[in-house]
């Protein structure tokens, strides 16, 4: 029996050391998983801001090809004058050319405000491109060195998982299984040192029959209200 408990608390150690490996692989995992979910957020906005811009766009080349227009539409009518016979006529022509104008500079202060909200985009746009490279660039280095970390802990694990082995093989199967559902029950504390009369795994007092049995070391005992694998100091 104090072979047994020896065994069960190295085996409790390594089982220890293993969730806590597990515990921080699992947040290298997650952690390179944030890298991607924050690199697709700021890429969704960036799509976002490219679509935008290809709406101002298409909107400046309409107001360019407009413009145009209306450039040739001031030049056929100006061609007219020299033709004109009546005053009346004359006056009908000014005006023509005059609402032509209007409608030209019109054009140019839509073209300007189209422009303007273009530029003021492409800044935004570099912008986010530029804070896009940053977060790749850091989720790379990072990556990489998370990727050691988890080659590392990989074969410190690897290493628990091969003395595990040789602790676990001279135990008998019903012990084992017993301690193993104990500690992933008991939030990884199967064995409970009992102490002047009480179990210190839930500190409970343990029934005084039970404690003497437990200093006599005949038998492996549990606690009767936690349950865990009790065990006395030696010594
Ligand atoms: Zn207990």
């Amino acid at each position: 029996m104090h072979e047994q408990m020896n065994l069960l608390k190295e085996l409790q150690e390594i089982d220890q050391e293993i969730s806590t490996i597990e515990k921080s692989q699992q947040g290298y995992r997650q952690e390179l998983d944030s890298f991607g979910v924050e690199s697709a957020r700021v890429q969704a906005m960036l799509d976002e801001l490219s679509a935008e811009l290809a709406v101002l766009q298409k909107d400046e080349a309409q107001l360019q090809q407009d413009l145009l227009r209306e450039r040739d539409n001031i030049a056929r009518v100006e061609g007219r004058l020299p033709e004109i016979q009546t005053q009346k006529e004359y006056v009908a022509v000014l005006k023509e050319i005059d609402m032509a104008k209007k409608a030209n500079k019109d054009l140019d202060e839509q073209l300007l405000a189209k422009l303007q909200e273009i530029s003021s985009l492409e800044e935004d746009l570099q912008e986010k491109e530029a804070e896009l490279a940053g977060i790749n660039e850091k989720a790379e280095a990072r990556t990489a060195e998370i990727n050691e970390l988890l080659a590392e802990s990989d074969t410190a694990l690897e290493k628990r998982k091969e003395t595990r082995e040789s602790v676990t093989k001279d135990l008998p199967t019903a012990l084992l299984r017993k301690y193993q559902t104990l500690f992933k029950r008991r939030g990884g504390l199967a064995l409970a040192l009992a102490s002047n009369g009480a179990c210190l795994g839930c500190n409970m007092q343990l029934p005084p029959q039970q404690f003497n049995s437990l200093l006599r070391e005949t038998e492996m005992q549990t606690c009767p209200h936690c349950n865990r694998l009790l065990y006395v100091e030696q010594g």
